[in-house]
């Protein structure tokens, strides 16, 4: 089981310590950690956070964290069907199952202002498409999407060393700070940039005229492929769409 459910455990305690420091650099009242495994981060973050709710999706675990750490939550589920913001506004941590990287990340993004901090050890790969720039080889839908609602930080890169099993990628520490998105409805954006980013080597036009017809052929960006597009420009189109600017 393990390895299909990403069980690669973080033995080095400097890393640990540093992921919990980047999560919580001063008391926090609320972490929610995802995956919390046989709990090497959330011995971490026990005492750094006044709350702690771990998600960990492997029943056997689940048992070990409740008997190993009486102090708190332990929810026995699957991230991606657990209702985060029943816990209001809280730090999110964790050193992810990697094969569920970008869906965790989306969820986490879309909690807006209720999401305080996000810091997750996930792939180096991933990593750098958080924080690629508008026309280079990482930029893509998850960076966009990412732009949306944070700011994004790569802070430090992780050795498959300090894994148990190690893991066959390098891996890399990231932070999410939360910022306002542009415009008033994030979501449609991200599913509108969803759209321009269905065939990453199609232009504009040519994703997007299937859905909207011609009026996309005289747009200044129509000719270009998403990923040259900066999130200014993601947001204009989508409000030239709505009739909110022409
Ligand atoms: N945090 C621990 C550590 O650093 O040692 C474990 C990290 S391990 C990379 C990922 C953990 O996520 C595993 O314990 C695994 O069982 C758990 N997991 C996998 N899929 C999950 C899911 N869908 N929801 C919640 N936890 C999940």
């Amino acid at each position: 089981m393990g390895r299909r459910l990403g069980q690669h455990f973080l033995v080095r305690a400097s890393v640990l310590e540093r992921i919990a420091r980047a999560a919580c650099p001063e008391p926090a009242p609320r972490v929610i950690e995802i995956g919390p495994g046989k709990g090497a981060l959330t011995a971490h973050l026990v005492s750094r956070a006044s709350e702690v709710i771990a998600i960990e999706l492997d029943e056997g675990l689940a048992l070990r964290l409740r008997s190993r750490f009486p102090g708190i939550t332990v929810i026995s589920g699957d991230i991606l069907t657990t209702d985060l913001a029943r816990w209001g506004a809280a730090v999110v941590a964790g050193n992810l199952p990697y094969y569920i990287t970008s869906p965790v990340i989306e969820k986490v993004l879309v909690l807006g202002p209720l999401m305080t901090r996000a810091v997750f050890l996930i792939q180096k790969e991933v990593a750098q498409r958080l924080v690629a720039e508008p026309g280079s080889r990482d930029y893509g839908y998850l960076t966009v999407a990412t732009m949306i609602y944070a700011r994004a930080e790569y802070l430090f890169t992780v050795p498959p060393a300090a894994f148990h099993p190690p893991p066959k990628v390098e891996s890399a520490v990231v932070r999410l700070t939360p910022h306002p998105p542009p415009g008033e409805r994030p979501e449609e954006l991200l599913a509108f940039a969803g759209q321009c980013f269905r065939q990453k080597r199609k232009t504009i036009r040519n994703n997007l005229r299937p859905g909207y017809g011609p009026q996309v052929d005289a747009w200044p960006e129509a000719g270009l492929r998403a990923e040259q597009l900066t999130l200014e420009q993601f947001a204009a189109m989508y409000r030239r769409l709505r009739g909110v600017e022409r």
